[in-house]
């Protein structure tokens, strides 16, 4: 009979429309999925390249970008370290100490801007990757970062650093910079702290 065919046909013709419905709807699930898949992979990658008390670079993301810029370019490398850190923990307690770590990442944010790199690679401890070879350029940047630390209002005692610079052709390793600066750090810490030591 034509009117079973007719019935036959629109009822293959709802069960496509109500096929092609559900699987749209899969597709929609599907993709708000992916999208949270991207997002929360984004946050882990986040998570792993920057320190979680400043929002800085952590140490192991400074290795990776200031070593990949010193094989490249070379560059400027200081070291800082805030100065008898212990006495401000051990004065105002752990907390203001944290609170003073926070504010002097802010401090060295703000006068150093891409493509220089910055991070902090220990507790008290930062580095900077100046994309500079000029001995008077890098010093001066760094007495800048040193004077900006010293008059920072931190809530607690005044705070300062001491500072190890190196320059470094291209090609130079990042132990090697990092060495360099740092050897330099200790003999600015002798000298009486609150100064920046070039490498020789
Ligand atoms: P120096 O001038 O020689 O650098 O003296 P210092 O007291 O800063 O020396 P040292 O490097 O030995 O001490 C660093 C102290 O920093 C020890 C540790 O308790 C403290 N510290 C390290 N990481 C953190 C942190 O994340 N938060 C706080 N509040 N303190 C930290
Ligand atoms: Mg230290
Ligand atoms: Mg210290």
């Amino acid at each position: 009979q034509p009117g079973d065919l007719t019935l036959h046909f629109e009822r293959l013709m709802r069960e496509t429309r109500r096929l092609i419905a559900r699987s749209d709807r899969a597709e929609r699930e599907m993709n708000a999925l992916n999208q949270q898949l991207q997002t929360l992979s984004q946050q882990l990658e986040y998570r792993a390249t920057h320190d979680a008390l400043t929002g800085m670079l952590n140490r192991g993301a400074v290795i990776d970008q200031a070593g990949q810029a010193l094989r490249q370019r070379g560059g400027a490398m200081i070291v800082l370290d805030i100065d008898h850190f212990k006495r401000i923990n051990d004065e105002f307690g752990h907390p203001a100490g944290d609170r003073v770590i926070q504010a002097i990442a802010r401090c060295l944010q703000e006068l150093v801007q891409a493509p220089a790199i910055v991070g902090r690679v220990g507790g008290e401890e930062f580095t900077v990757l100046l994309p500079t070879l000029a001995r008077d350029e890098a010093l001066a940047m760094t007495e800048r970062l040193r004077l900006r630390i010293a008059r920072e209002k931190t809530g607690t005692a005044p705070v300062t650093a001491s500072f190890g610079l190196s320059l470094n052709l291209p090609g130079t390793d990042f132990e090697l910079a990092y060495g360099l600066a740092d050897a330099a750090l200790y003999r600015a810490k002798r000298a009486g702290r609150n100064q920046v030591v070039l490498a020789d």
